[in-house]
């Protein structure tokens, strides 16, 4: 494992100020350091952003859902109004990693883990996703559990989260903060397809952090609404 430089943000505007291309913040840890270790992720710096408030979940007027980007993929799972209004996010998380792994895995690590596919997790693979232009050797190899649709000729990795396939379908929002300020991105939005660049694989700048998901209201939430106005 190469050596890194290691700090703690103490607020998000903080965490941002680190930001750049070299540099790889870290939450959960449980994607981030196997990659370091593989060699496959090569941060010069690690920020730990653990101690930021992002841990709440809350309500919002209009009944959709905020989740604060730390808050880990166990208490998700089990939030009870997750649980009640959003089963199927409830139910993909509990279907992933294992209990260890989903105690300390954050929503938005998990939003922003790196494709499983075999070839880019060995250096000595040909892999335009970890190194842009070196090739693509799971076209021809061991390939049955990659793309179907929205490959490319550069890359048929997939996505590996059991979340944002949950997330595809209830409809959120991404809160992303850097230096300029908040943005909001549409969940459907921020990953992109591969086309000829694999290696750039979502919405969000190299000085921004994601901050919170916010789920689209529950139907529930609507029909409850109209029956009361009824
Ligand atoms: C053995 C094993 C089995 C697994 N099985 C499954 C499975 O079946 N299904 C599934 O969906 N997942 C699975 N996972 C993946 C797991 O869900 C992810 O590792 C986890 O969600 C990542 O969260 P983390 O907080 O640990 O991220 P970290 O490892 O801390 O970070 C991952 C990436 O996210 C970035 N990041 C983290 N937080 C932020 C933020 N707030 N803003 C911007 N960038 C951020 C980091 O910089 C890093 O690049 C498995 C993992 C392992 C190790």
């Amino acid at each position: 494992m190469r050596a890194f430089d290691f700090s703690r943000a103490e607020s998000v505007g903080n965490a941002a100020q680190h930001g750049n291309a070299e540099t790889t913040f870290v939450a959960g840890g449980t994607t981030l350091l196997d990659l370091v270790k593989l060699d496959v992720m090569r941060p010069a710096a690690v920020v730990d952003i653990n101690a930021l408030p992002l841990k709440s979940v809350e309500r919002l007027a209009d009944g959709r859902l905020k989740i604060g980007a730390l808050v880990t993929n166990t208490d998700l799972a089990h939030h009870p109004e997750v649980k009640r209004d959003y089963p199927l996010l409830s139910q993909a998380l509990l279907a992933g990693a294992s209990t260890q792994l989903r105690n300390m895995a954050t929503t938005a690590g998990n939003l922003m883990q790196r494709t499983r596919c075999p070839y880019f997790r060995d250096v000595g693979s040909a892999c335009n996703k970890r190194q842009p232009g070196s090739g693509c050797d799971a076209r021809d190899g061991i390939n049955r559990m990659h793309a179907l649709l929205g490959g490319s000729a550069d890359c048929i990795a997939v996505h590996p989260s059991d979340m944002c396939v949950a997330l595809a379908a209830i409809g959120a929002t991404l809160t992303l903060e850097g230096p300029s300020g908040e943005r909001e991105v549409a969940f459907a939005d921020f990953h992109r397809l591969p086309g000829d660049t694999p290696h750039l694989e979502h919405d969000l700048a190299a000085d921004e952090l994601i901050t919170a998901l916010t789920l689209d209201a529950p139907l529930a939430f609507g029909w409850v609404t109209l029956s009361q106005a009824a």
